[in-house]
């Protein structure tokens, strides 16, 4: 099974699938995965076992029995492979990985982006790196630190050349 680390929804009491069905067995993948939904911040996980938040509390525990809470942060999912690294969501929209697109900041096409799906259209970032920059600038009161993505000259020093 794909796994992007133990402290992921696909582990997590407040998925619903996780309360349901505990864990995603073999020939029972695709409900799992159709079930996944936070009932904590009432958002859809397609991705359940790339993505994480500070709220995560482990296993099928007794969900009526846990404490109230409020969701803490906001939520993460895994970059382009540079290492494992998380990125933010933009508020409830989760950012699509490893597709075609070109880079809103620098203009590169790359056949393995970031794109993120707004009503005004699809907004398209090269690098881990330049979807933190943008990322940043709209949400200002909890800047990501940069220096935790590699930046795109170096990224693509080893992968697809330059257009
Ligand atoms: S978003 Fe957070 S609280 Fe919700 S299922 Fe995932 S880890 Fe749990
Ligand atoms: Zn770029």
């Amino acid at each position: 099974m794909p796994n992007g680390g133990p402290d992921c929804c696909g582990n997590c009491v407040f998925n619903k699938a996780v309360q349901e069905m505990a864990h995603p067995h073999p020939d029972q993948r695709r409900r799992f995965w159709e079930l996944s939904f936070c009932t904590l911040r009432q958002v859809k996980i397609t991705n359940p076992f790339w993505t994480y938040c500070k709220n995560f509390h482990y296993g099928k525990s007794d969900i009526e029995t846990m404490p109230p809470q409020q969701p803490r942060g906001g939520i993460t999912a895994s970059g382009l492979y540079e290492g494992y690294v998380r990125i933010p969501w933009h508020d409830a929209v989760e950012p699509e990985v490893s597709v075609p697109c070109t880079c809103l900041l620098c203009g590169r096409f790359t056949e393995r982006g970031i794109t993120l799906p707004l009503p005004d259209g699809v907004l398209g970032f090269c690098t881990n790196r330049h979807y933190v920059e943008w990322w940043n600038t709209q949400h200002p009161e909890s800047c990501v630190d940069l220096g935790h993505f590699t930046p795109p000259e170096e990224y693509y020093k080893t992968r697809e050349p330059s257009p």
